[in-house]
């Protein structure tokens, strides 16, 4: 029996903001509320607000389906996100918070010969990196999980899978709340429905020193953006332009089903996966709309896609209903990687690019942020996903593992 009462840790809220901070950080989803934990925890840092324009994960950290897991496709990319699963798994104990996490497995399914080579290629690189990622046929891949049509319909048969065996999930909400707790507890001001309306610069624009806000400017040493699909417009007032485009991205819940389905379930081709919550729901998702949009207003083309193509392969999914969808605007970056770390204006540097993946990189991407902002330097899990990258021509391109399956 999972331990609930220590999910009820408290938050100590700012009522008003100081004049100035060290450190002010935009956004107070998972990405925002983990730099600050992670300033104070590690560095001792807490002259810091978060500002949050609406309620702290009411953005997509509260919106995710939840899946952490470290199967990418290019090196820099399996390193990190390898270590922020592993800060997962040992995150219960570090902040005392129950985040319902389990380790379950993942299973991406292939439908053609084309797939079964990429996902073998996947798997040689990950176990080269010291990432339990195994090629499995189809008798393994319904051992697993018995529910499964090999034939996929009739359309899309079921050649093999990769077998993510790190692949886990954790509670969103739970995961914010437990940074915003041990962020707050040390001495950072958390303070919601404080949206950042405009940056401030010095005199010749070359630098950030400060934010307006409806509660007046508040003076910063550093500006941390953390806004998810919003960043664009807000780094546009320091003049910086960043290869983002805003997608929404849907998702929906079933009516609970007897407890039954082991590892999450998707497929490489048809872009969708499937989990079992705790309470026994199906959690269905696939890929962000092609439209760029800000809008988070549930589409049914979506709902209707993404229930086809899981029944496929899970037709047990057609006898239940759709209890709840919901989408959010995702910041997806043009080589599908996140940049992390400094902009050409001094003092404003920005954590982006998370898309539809960045759930499972809050742990690590907090880390590595707060040590850049405390010692000036990008710590080596961080640092290819600088945003000069781009200027560098040096791309870290892995659309192929970037959706949230
Ligand atoms: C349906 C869906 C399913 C997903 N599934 C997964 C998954 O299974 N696994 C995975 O790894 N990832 C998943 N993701 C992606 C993941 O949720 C995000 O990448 C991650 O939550 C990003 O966190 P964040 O802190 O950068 O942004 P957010 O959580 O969006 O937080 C940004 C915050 O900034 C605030 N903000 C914006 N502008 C301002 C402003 N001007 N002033 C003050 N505050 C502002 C917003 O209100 C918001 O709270 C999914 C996303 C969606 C939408």
């Amino acid at each position: 029996m999972r331990d609930l009462v220590r999910t009820l840790l408290p938050i100590r809220w700012a009522e008003v903001p100081k004049p100035a901070y060290d450190v002010v950080i935009i956004g107070g989803g998972g990405h925002g509320l983990a730099t600050a934990y992670y300033l104070a925890t590690r560095h001792g840092i807490t002259n810091v607000a978060v500002l949050e324009a609406d309620y702290i994960a009411s953005g997509n950290t509260g919106r995710n389906t939840t899946i952490i897991r470290a199967n990418y496709g290019i090196p820099q990319a399996v390193r990190f996100y390898q270590h922020s699963l592993e800060m997962y798994a040992a995150l219960e104990d570090e902040t005392g918070a129950n985040l319902l996490h389990e380790t379950r497995g993942i299973l991406w399914c292939a439908h053609t010969e084309m797939a079964l080579r990429t996902e073998r290629a996947r798997c040689a690189l990950n176990q080269a990196l010291g990432v339990e990622t195994v090629m499995i046929g189809p008798t393994e891949v319904k051992r697993l999980v018995p529910q499964i049509d090999l034939a996929g319909g009739g359309r899309y048969p079921i050649l093999g899978a990769s077998h993510h065996l790190g692949g886990a999930t954790a509670r969103h909400d739970r995961v914010a709340w437990a940074f915003a707790s041990g962020a707050s507890r040390r001495g950072v001001d958390l303070l919601q429905h404080t949206p950042v309306m405009a940056l401030q610069l010095d005199g010749d624009g070359s630098r950030v020193v400060g934010v307006e806000t409806p509660a007046g400017p508040i003076a910063a040493g550093v500006v941390l953006s953390a806004t998810g699909g919003r960043v664009t417009r807000l780094a546009a007032q320091a003049g910086v332009r960043l290869p983002i485009r805003t997608h929404p991205l849907h998702a929906f819940v079933t009516n609970d089903h007897a407890q039954g389905l082991g590892p999450i379930v998707a497929s490489t081709e048809l872009m969708c996966y499937a989990s079992q919550t705790e309470r026994g729901q199906m959690l269905i998702g696939a890929e962000f709309d092609a439209q760029p949009s800000y809008s988070r207003q549930s589409s049914f083309d979506a709902l209707r896609t993404y229930a086809w193509k899981m029944s496929l392969m899970l037709p047990f999914l057609r006898d239940l209903r759709i209890l709840r969808s919901w989408a959010g605007i995702c910041d997806i970056s043009i080589d599908y990687s996140p940049i992390m770390g400094f902009t050409p204006v001094d003092g404003f540097l920005v954590t982006t690019g998370w898309g539809t993946w960045g759930f499972k990189a809050i742990p690590a991407g907090g880390e590595g942020m707060a040590e850049l902002i405390a010692t000036g330097r990008p710590p080596t899990l961080i640092e290819p996903f600088a945003l000069d990258r781009f200027r560098a021509d040096h791309v870290l391109a892995d659309q192929g593992s970037s959706g949230t399956r």
